[in-house]
């Protein structure tokens, strides 16, 4: 069976995550996304694994074992939506060589967001430590500057989300994700999305380009 194959990528506060979601709602294609896939495998087997979150310390082998499991699942036979994968070459080179099919229709979407933006994006980010509610300076800031709207404690700044630290995932997202970029455009499966629009804009862009490519029916078809 032919199936939709749609790979969702771009920096860190991109909204792909978002946009993935939708359009798997959509589409009723699943969103696979290979951080959740380790999560539940590291719960499965009561480990706490502390390289999770550096991505490119977990090992390729087991990502793609992981992978390989969900995709035999019944909901993904006609197609799916991948959210953090191929996180390297070797991830892309692995997936290309073994999982994709000879009809599968294939599309790489890059959610492109400069680093100023970026920047923008996730240094507004704040947090309540007591109740766990999330801010941003620009686009949810909270009644009173700096405390939290429900319990009033002083709101904070994750590490990660730092302008120091947000500069080291930048750095790490373009040198890993450069050569797969390069790899999708020579197939002719890369499209890119301007992602500094707002959150319907961008999703609109996605759906057309895929409309266009006739990777999906034309929106009048799609329930
Ligand atoms: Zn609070």
């Amino acid at each position: 069976m032919a199936r939709l194959v749609l790979f969702f990528f771009g920096p860190p506060g991109s909204g792909k995550g978002t946009q993935s979601a939708n359009l798997s709602q959509q589409l009723g294609l699943p969103a696979i996304s290979t951080g959740n896939l380790l999560r539940q495998h590291y719960q499965s087997i009561g480990e706490h694994n502390a390289a999770m979150n550096e991505g490119q310390l977990v090992s390729d082998d087991l990502i793609n074992k992981l992978l390989v499991e969900r995709l035999n699942q019944p909901d993904a036979q006609s197609g799916f939506i991948l959210d953090g994968y191929p996180r390297n070459k070797t991830q892309f080179d692995y997936f290309y060589n073994n999982i994709i099919n000879p009809d599968d229709k294939i599309c790489a979407i890059e959610i492109s967001v400069s680093d100023q933006e970026v920047q923008h994006r996730i240094a507004g980010r704040r947090f309540c430590p007591k109740c766990g509610a999330g801010y941003h300076l620009t686009y949810k800031p909270s009644l009173q500057a700096d405390r939290c709207d429900d319990c009033q404690t002083r709101l904070e700044q994750r590490p990660d989300d730092s302008p120091e630290t947000i500069q080291e995932r930048l750095a790490l997202y373009r040198r890993t994700m450069g050569p797969l970029v390069v790899s999708w455009w020579q197939l002719g499966e890369l499209i890119i999305i301007n992602g500094e629009k707002n959150i319907d804009s961008v999703y609109h862009d996605i759906l057309s380009v895929l409309q266009e490519r006739g990777l999906v029916p034309p929106k009048s078809e799609i329930v």
